[in-house]
């Protein structure tokens, strides 16, 4: 009996031991791995490191880019492109207008009402709506049947008392949000198509004219009066309510901003045409481009496997339709380099499956438990993960976009600075009196990304304040305009009216 009990006691001990050395050897195992995530998480945060004397070389490079891009036509990867807008609306205008706006991923038609002064502006109706994905890569017959569609059905809605029983043909701004060549405030012919987009036999023809052609084979009483980027019409409806606006900047699906320039810094236009002395310079900043972006292996990988590799180099870095792939590519490598996200998950492995507001829902979830992350990580095939690893996951997050929002700031400050507006005119020579002088500067400011994701905005702003220094950054205003692109080239097509109305007084 003794025998048995020792030896039964002997076995429990060993049992005991074996286990033991297991868990030892699990957790030791366990720690390694969670070693090699923090060391990947420390890599991560050194690429995509913006400090602050490297955004400063990015300001300087932008403001260069401006100036190489005004100088000739591919002169710069800033195209510089002119809009022959050089009156901005005051507030004045009369009418009723209307606004096809096409997005990168919503359409907008709306229908304003301006009684001759600011406070009489009315939108009398908008419509918003995600652009089916099957047109992406349709033909353009096929897109702007679409919109000539959604317009007819838009009109239709109208009461008795619409401007068609007054006999009077509507008059439409279509804004429109990739790089157009305008060869007048109405007419303009695409670059090319980014933001996923892919439509054939659009090479050559004018944007206006194809809406236009649209419209009349359903036989709409509309006329195609003015072509806009998104970023002139959110210039315009920000210089409609302040007239200190001299920028505008979109940060939506992509990105993009434009600017009010003097006529004669445009050197590669001989003939500007303007009365102002000044016109709109539609920058398409997405493609800018510099050896002092911090630039990853996963900016290279999602540029690579994109649809217009080596182009919009600087809109794959902070536009709202590539955060979340980048958040997406950061993942799937720390689940392939260790396990701490259990096995590999093939729906993360599926590019853009990861939304930018399904990043900012993680980045902002406030739960204690980060139940927000965890749901949305259940829904990329990633479920049961530890407190630990959501954390891990929100730190992804910050880091990518807290690098989109400071590169965003050096972008609107390269812009300050080529119109001596940041402060560094005369640096050092500088009297304190000076300081006082500084103009105040609106900056407008639209999008889904910007609108949406406040940990966006406050990067933003607090690196905006820290290249610009606290003085010169209590001067600059980022005015936030909600439907701003829309709203505005409907406003600038009345405020060219009365120009036109003017003048052949
Ligand atoms: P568009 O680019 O079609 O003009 P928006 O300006 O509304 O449309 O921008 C839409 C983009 O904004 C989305 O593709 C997305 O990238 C971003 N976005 C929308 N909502 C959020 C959000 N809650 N958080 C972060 N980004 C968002
Ligand atoms: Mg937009």
């Amino acid at each position: 009996m003794g025998r048995v009990l020792v030896m039964l006691t002997a076995a429990t001990a060993v049992v005991a031991c074996s286990v033991a050395t297991v868990m030892v050897r699990r957790r030791v195992k366990r720690r390694r791995k969670w070693r090699k995530v923090v060391g990947l998480l420390k890599d991560l945060e050194e690429s995509f490191e913006t400090p602050l004397g490297r955004l400063r070389q990015m300001v300087d490079a932008i403001a260069v880019e401006m100036q190489a891009g005004l100088v000739s036509e591919g002169g710069s990867k800033l195209k510089m492109l002119l809009t022959f807008v050089d009156d901005l609306p005051n507030g004045s205008e009369r009418g009723t207008y209307y606004a096809l706006h096409l997005g990168g991923s919503y359409f907008r038609i709306i229908r304003v009402h301006l009684g001759g002064q600011r406070s009489s502006l009315e939108v009398q109706d908008i419509e918003r709506h995600s652009i089916p994905t099957s047109l992406l890569n349709s033909t353009s017959e096929v897109l702007f049947d679409f919109l000539a569609s959604s317009l007819q059905r838009f009109i239709e809605k109208e009461g008795h008392e619409s401007i068609s029983s007054q006999d009077v043909k509507r008059e439409l701004a279509f804004t429109f949000s990739f790089p157009v060549k305008q060869t007048s405030l109405s007419s303009g012919v695409l670059i090319k198509w980014t933001k996923g987009f892919a439509i054939s036999e659009m090479a050559g023809e004018d944007i206006a004219e194809c809406l236009q052609g649209a419209v009349d084979r359903r036989g709409l009483d509309i006329h195609v009066a003015a072509l806009v980027n998104d970023t002139v019409g959110a210039l315009s409806y920000g210089h409609y309510h302040d007239p200190d606006t001299i920028a505008a900047v979109v940060f939506g699906t992509g990105s993009n901003a434009c600017y009010l320039e003097r006529t004669d810094a445009i050197i590669k236009c001989q003939n500007p045409r303007t009365t102002s002395g000044s016109m709109v310079v539609n920058m398409e900043w997405g493609n800018f481009w510099s050896s002092r972006l911090p630039r990853t292996s996963y900016d290279i990988e999602l540029d690579a496997e994109s649809l217009n590799s080596n182009d919009m180099g600087f809109e794959k870095m902070i536009g709202g339709m590539y955060l979340g792939d980048i958040v997406r590519r950061v993942i799937l490598r720390m689940s392939q380099e260790s396990d701490i996200f259990g096995p590999i998950s093939s729906i993360l492995s599926t590019p853009f499956v990861l939304r930018t507001n399904s990043v900012s829902a993680m980045h902002e979830d406030d739960t204690p438990e980060l139940h927000e992350v965890a749901t949305i990580l259940k829904h990329l095939g990633v479920p049961n993960v530890p407190l630990k690893v959501r954390k891990l996951v929100v730190k992804i997050c910050d880091v990518v976009t807290r690098r989109a929002a400071r590169l965003a700031a050096a972008g609107i400050s390269g812009i300050l600075k080529k119109l001596g507006r940041d402060g560094s005119v005369g640096e050092g020579r500088r009297r304190s009196s000076d300081k006082q002088m500084m103009r105040r500067t609106v900056v407008a400011v639209e999008g889904g990304l910007y609108s949406n994701y406040r940990m966006f905005r406050e990067y933003m702003d607090e690196a905006l304040r820290d290249i610009l220094g606290d003085d010169v950054a209590r001067q600059v205003v980022i005015k936030a305009m909600e439907d701003g692109s829309s709203i505005g080239s409907a406003l600038l097509l009345a405020s060219s009216h009365s120009v036109r109305t003017i003048s052949n007084i």
